[in-house]
């Protein structure tokens, strides 16, 4: 199977975009993350998350087998992230002191895949027309949900951990198949709190600069915040 990926990120409506997103195809690796924290710390945790699992899975290389030790490979992903928490938390100092990020990670390895998030950025998946959510949000408003409690708005944004944030990051994980013409789109809420499923189950099936399309349609649609889209395709 082949990968291919289009990425875009836009300031949008603000004056700084604390978005950062990587793509590593030759690694399989993929991440957006949602920086947060005073004038500069959002960018600055989200590019140095992003920064220290790209290094880390540079040094672990293609030895990780999504199939034949999947235990293993979720026990390196959660190795890679808190290798990104205690390096946001090292440098969040001064001015940085309550910087923090969300991340949510795509690693790619044949016909299998590891999802990866912390924090309320999130991944979808397309598959023969449907759209899935992957993630589902260390967030206020889910964690009432789940609970079956009525959430009100202003609620929204509060997030349950980020990376750089409070003790240990807990990221969820999973390992998907992944099959020829899926779709998936890493994206932060700038992008997903202003489309619904339908109008992103719409960008995703663009042949072309599907995540420039994305982005455009949730600034169009109002989003206040920087929009941040990374669409990753087996073909
Ligand atoms: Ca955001």
């Amino acid at each position: 199977m082949r990968i291919t990926h289009g990425s875009h990120t836009d300031t949008g409506r603000r004056s700084n975009n604390e978005d950062a997103l990587i793509a590593a195809p030759d690694l399989g690796f993929f991440a957006v993350a949602d920086g947060m924290g005073g004038t500069e710390g959002g960018e600055v945790a989200s590019a140095l998350a992003l920064d220290t699992l790209h290094r880390y899975f540079e040094r672990v290389g293609d030895g990780l087998d999504l199939v034949s030790e999947p235990g293993a490979a979720l026990a390196q992903m959660r190795m890679a992230i808190r290798m990104a928490h205690r390096a946001v938390q090292r440098a969040a100092v001064g001015s940085l002191r309550d910087m923090g990020t969300t991340v949510v990670c795509l690693l790619v390895r044949g016909e299998r895949a590891l999802v990866a998030h912390v924090g309320d950025s999130r991944v979808y998946l397309a598959r023969d027309g449907e759209l899935s959510q992957l993630t589902r949000d260390h967030s206020l408003v889910a964690a009432m949900e789940a609970a079956g409690m009525p959430a009100s708005p202003e609620l929204a944004h509060i997030i349950t951990q980020a990376v750089g944030q409070g003790a240990d990051a807990q990221p969820d994980l999973s390992i998907v198949d992944v099959q020829e013409g899926d779709r998936f789109l890493l994206a932060t809420d700038g992008l997903t709190d202003a489309l619904d499923d339908d109008a992103i189950r719409r960008g995703l099936s663009r042949s072309k600069d599907a995540a420039r399309a994305l982005a455009t349609a949730a600034y169009e649609a109002g989003s206040r915040d920087n929009i941040t889209a990374l669409v990753v395709q087996a073909r």
